[in-house]
């Protein structure tokens, strides 16, 4: 059976190329009937955090992905996260260490920066030398005289490494370009290289799915795992691994986790839809089919499949995410989409954060009229916020006014005023009827320009929703309140 793992560390905000590692291992589990395993890889207590560690916990459920294992569902591998199985990874370490797997190795940092330079001068490769991989007892007990601190160094084999990739097909290191390297600190504290492949052992993880940026530390690990079979670690079976392609944002550069445009919570506030967003996602080195942009997660669990990933770097092409984004809010159920809008109004402080019924009930006649040109859901405060306001700080933008409610307005107004002044039934048919009426006909002005001063008095600005359903929702005695304002 597959089980493959999502293994984030809880360093600053999630990112974009983060969610992508989890939707294909989360695709790739459900596709197969597998199980997800969510692991925090909470070592390094320099860069962790908790707040990053609550703030990964929601993203997940927000994007909506379930894990069979991990963070608050349990499972048989618990604790999930590793900064509470420090004792494992010492007694993984000192087993490694006595089998002759690992070495001590005495080098300074300053002793290990010359020998580099040096090699790279006379053009030899500039790993780790090995020096210490033969140390007598003397030479140990010598280091430990002079106050030298060890850290433990694992000894690669001496021969290529090669590996089928799932998405990259054969992929083959020479032995110069995978030197010896670090698996515990000096005092003791084990390193990313250690502890990743031997949780994948211990859990049984079978694909292993990542960023092409972890494509140079597979030959250590596929080497660590042969290690860790050998000392009865795990099951002895190595994983496969599926290195997904690097994501190019602005000026084709590799986007970064620190770059803006990769964080998660931007597509939050932005009001992306986590459906949009992750159908966005999905197609940063996937498809499912060469004219199909748009699929539910449904069909991406279907249809996915790992060796159809392009290994080619993926470009973040924000104006199609936003497409995409706009096609998933059209296909939400009114209900559905208007409920979607009121984080936002509440954000804006256009909604109590209990809203009233009456204010539901608003929400819910005016929603639809936003959902055709809704691209994320914070334009809603924009669009709807006119309706929401409290009248009193009810302001029109003053680059429309200026525009818009000029002194050829005044007429305008004052006419639009008397007709809907004296209007039986204040519902959209009518209102257009009396203010073609009184304006077009009366005044003889262009509808083009007849209304857009009404649209800017009314909503506050030159672009809005439907003028006529928007009198009606905002009712007669608001409309006419802010047509006499624009006079003023
Ligand atoms: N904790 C590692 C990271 O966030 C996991 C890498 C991996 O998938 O092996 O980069």
């Amino acid at each position: 059976t597959v089980r493959v793992r999502f293994c984030p560390s809880p360093t600053g905000n999630p990112h974009v190329g983060l969610v992508r590692t989890a939707l294909f291992n989360w695709a790739f589990a459900r596709h197969n009937g597998g199980t997800l395993v969510f692991r925090i890889e909470d070592t390094d207590a320099a860069r962790d955090s908790e707040e990053s560690y609550q703030q990964l916990l929601d993203a997940m459920r927000w994007l909506g992905f379930d894990w069979d294992e991990g963070p608050e569902v349990g499972g048989p591998h618990e604790p999930y996260r590793q900064s509470q199985r420090m004792d494992v990874y010492a007694d993984v370490a000192r087993r490694l260490h006595e089998a002759g797997h690992a070495y001590e190795c005495f080098c300074t940092t300053e002793e290990l920066e010359s020998r580099r330079e040096a090699a790279r001068a006379a053009g030899l490769p500039s790993g780790y030398d090995g020096l210490c991989r033969t140390l007598t007892d003397e030479q140990k007990a010598i280091y430990r005289a002079e106050g030298r601190q060890p850290i433990l160094r694992f000894r690669m084999p001496d021969q290529p490494l090669t590996f089928e990739d799932l998405v990259r097909g054969t992929v083959t290191f020479d032995a110069k370009d995978v030197p010896d390297y670090g698996i515990v600190r000096a005092n003791g504290a084990p390193l990313y290289t250690l502890v990743n492949p031997v949780d994948d052992a211990l859990m049984g993880i079978t694909h292993v799915l990542r960023g092409e940026d972890l494509l140079s530390s597979t030959p250590r690990q596929i080497a660590l795992y042969a290690a860790l079979a050998d000392i009865g670690v795990g099951s002895g079976a190595t994983p496969r691994f599926g290195h997904l392609p690097y994501v190019m944002g602005e000026g084709n550069k590799k986007l970064s986790k620190r770059d803006p445009q990769a964080s998660l919570n931007l597509y939050r506030e932005r009001g992306f839809l986590p459906e949009g967003l992750l159908n966005y996602l999905a197609l940063l080195g996937w498809s499912l089919a060469e004219d199909r942009d748009r699929f539910s997660m449904e069909e991406l669990v279907a249809a996915f499949d790992i060796s159809k990933v392009n290994a080619n770097p993926a470009r973040f092409d924000l104006k199609k995410a936003e497409s995409i984004n706009a096609d998933h809010l059209r296909l939400l159920q009114p209900e559905d989409f208007a409920q979607r809008l009121v984080p936002y109004l509440q954000a804006a402080d256009l909604l109590p954060a209990e809203p009233t019924a009456a204010q539901l009930e608003l929400l819910g006649k005016a929603a639809p009229l936003t959902q055709e040109r809704m691209v994320v859901l914070s334009e809603v405060v924009d669009m709807l916020g006119f309706l929401f306001v409290d009248p009193a700080a009810f302001a029109v933008d003053e680059a429309d006014a200026a525009k818009a409610l000029t002194a050829d307005a005044r007429p305008v107004l004052e006419a639009s005023i008397k007709a809907l002044e004296a209007l039986a039934d204040f519902t959209p048919e009518p209102i257009q009827a009396v203010l073609r009426e009184a304006l077009v006909d009366g005044l003889g002005i262009k509808p083009k320009f007849a209304f857009t001063p009404l649209r800017v008095a009314v909503t506050g600005r030159r672009i809005s929703p439907p003028l006529f359903e928007s009198m009606e929702l905002l009712g007669r005695a608001e409309t006419l309140r802010r047509l006499g304002k624009a006079l003023d």
